[in-house]
């Protein structure tokens, strides 16, 4: 069953509010970014006992012991790709698909890896039922990166790791950029670097929390559940 249109008018406003309060407010600035967001209906990412909390400002569970990110997190991770138009990005994290969702309209095309297959499949099943045509989904461990599509104009890893992988390195074009939570599985900052000449140079735009990237590059197991 459908869902009601009273419910996609509610949905649309709390969208709007979510765009306004949350992501504007706290100073994302990029206007694509926030057309983006308002654009891409969130409550189609989350799991059917979560939809009325789907705009709230918080990230969600959505199985495996994953989420979906807070909505600033997307936007301000989004808007440091610094993203024009013509970009092909990796993402490294599927998870529900929304983030994948709000790049596929900033950029020409996104490669994106999960390491669940339950979630890789759910992602794409969503992503080509809702028409994001220039998503591509692959399951694996992506802190090896996605060498066979190499090089990328940007990369987003939506997950902790202790460092920048190296291979990630590697498959970044000239000039691109790479958007990273490192630090401990408990506490991060949020890392934007941009390589010139060959080498990383990096900043720190705050301190967040995500759950770990597990993999060669990553962590082995989870410390314990996070949030
Ligand atoms: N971007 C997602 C969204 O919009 O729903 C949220 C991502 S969630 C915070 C982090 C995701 O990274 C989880 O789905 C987790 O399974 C995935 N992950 C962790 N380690 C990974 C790895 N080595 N390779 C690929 N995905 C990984």
């Amino acid at each position: 069953m459908g869902i009601p249109y009273a419910n996609l008018d509610e949905f649309a406003a709390a969208r709007r509010a979510m765009v306004e309060k949350q992501i504007s407010k706290r100073g994302v600035a990029s206007q694509r970014v926030l057309d983006a967001m308002l654009s891409v209906p969130r409550h189609e990412f989350v799991p059917d006992q979560f939809r009325a909390n789907a705009y709230a400002d918080k990230p969600l569970p959505i199985g495996e012991g994953q989420t979906i990110s807070q909505p600033f997190m997307v936007g301000a991770m989004t808007e440091a790709l610094e993203l024009t138009g013509s970009e092909r990005v990796l993402e490294i994290g599927t998870g529900s698909g929304y983030q994948s969702a709000v790049l596929s309209l900033l950029a020409r095309e996104v490669i994106s890896i999960e390491s669940h297959t339950s979630l890789a499949l759910a992602a794409q099943e969503r992503l080509g039922r809702l028409g994001y045509a220039n998503v591509y989904i692959h399951n694996g461990d992506g802190s090896l990166g996605f060498p066979d599509a190499a090089p990328y104009d940007a990369i987003l890893i939506t997950a902790a790791a202790p460092e920048i992988p190296p291979l990630l390195v590697s498959q970044l074009s000239e000039g691109g950029r790479l958007v990273i939570p490192v630090g401990s599985q408990d506490n991060q900052e949020l890392l934007q670097a941009r390589k010139n000449g060959g080498t990383l140079n990096s900043r720190v735009l705050f301190d967040c929390r995500f759950v770990p990237l597990l993999g060669r590059y990553g962590w082995s197991r989870p410390d314990r559940k996070s949030s």
